[in-house]
C-alpha cells in the first residue's frame, strides 16, 4: 500500500503522545479511491481464510470494515460505543480509550455475532491492542472465532500488535509508523 504510505507522510500530522492525525484523508475528511484500495488490499490478504463476517468499532473502523465487507461480499458488524435501550441479547466489554484516556463500555447484539461465526476485525488504528482485547472479549463471550485483525495503520512502537500477535493472533497492519519520535512521521 504504497499510496496509504505516501499519504501519511505527505498528510499525516504528529501530536505529542505518540499520536498520529490522518484527518485529512482518513478519520475526518475520508479519500474514497484510498479507501476502496483499503478495501480491496484487506479483501486480498484474507481471501481464503473462511471468514464469514467482518466486524469493527463505531466510529473510525465503519468506512475500512464496509469496504472490506463491499470486496468480500460479506456482513459488518458495528460493535457500539453507545448501548441502546432496544438492544437485545446484548453482550458488553469495557476497553480503555488510547486517544481519550480514559474507559468506555461497547456494546454487540449475540442476535449478531455467534459461535457460527468467523470474524475478520478492521479498525482504522492499532496502538496498545485495548480496543482489539474488548473484541476478544465480546467473540469468546458469542463463542464466534476471530481469523484475523486488519488495521489500516499500527504504531509499531506501541505494545498492540506484539500483544495480539504473540496471542497467537494474524494481524494485518497496511502501514506501520516505526516512529514520530520529534515529531518526525517514520514508517517501517
Ligand atoms: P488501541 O485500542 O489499540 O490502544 O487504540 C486504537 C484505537 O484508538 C483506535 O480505534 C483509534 O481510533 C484510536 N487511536 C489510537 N491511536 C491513535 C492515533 O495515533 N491516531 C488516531 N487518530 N487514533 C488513534
Amino acid at each position: 500500500m504504497e499510496l496509504l504510505k505516501q499519504r501519511i507522510l505527505e498528510d499525516g500530522k504528529c501530536y505529542p503522545g505518540g499520536i498520529l492525525k490522518v484527518d485529512s484523508f482518513i478519520n475526518h475528511q475520508m479519500d474514497p479511491d484510498l479507501m476502496c484500495r483499503i478495501g480491496e488490499e484487506f479483501a486480498r490478504l484474507y481471501e481464503g481464510s473462511g471468514i464469514n463476517k467482518i466486524v469493527t468499532i463505531e466510529a473510525s473502523g465503519i468506512a475500512p470494515a464496509i469496504m472490506t465487507g463491499a470486496v468480500m461480499h460479506l456482513p459488518v458488524v458495528f460493535v457500539k460505543k453507545k448501548q441502546p435501550k432496544t438492544m437485545e441479547n446484548m453482550l458488553t466489554s469495557v476497553i480503555h480509550s488510547f486517544t481519550k484516556d480514559r474507559d468506555y463500555t461497547v456494546c454487540i447484539s449475540a442476535d449478531f455475532l455467534s459461535s457460527r461465526d468467523h470474524i475478520l476485525f478492521i479498525d482504522d488504528f492499532l496502538a496498545y491492542g485495548n480496543a482489539a482485547l474488548g473484541i476478544i472479549d465480546l467473540a469468546a463471550q458469542a463463542g464466534a472465532t476471530i481469523e484475523g485483525f486488519g488495521f489500516i495503520i499500527e504504531k509499531a512502537f506501541q505494545d498492540g500488535g506484539n500483544r495480539l500477535r504473540s496471542m497467537g493472533y494474524r494481524v494485518e497492519s497496511l502501514a506501520r509508523v516505526a516512529s514520530l519520535d520529534n515529531c518526525q512521521i517514520s514508517l517501517l
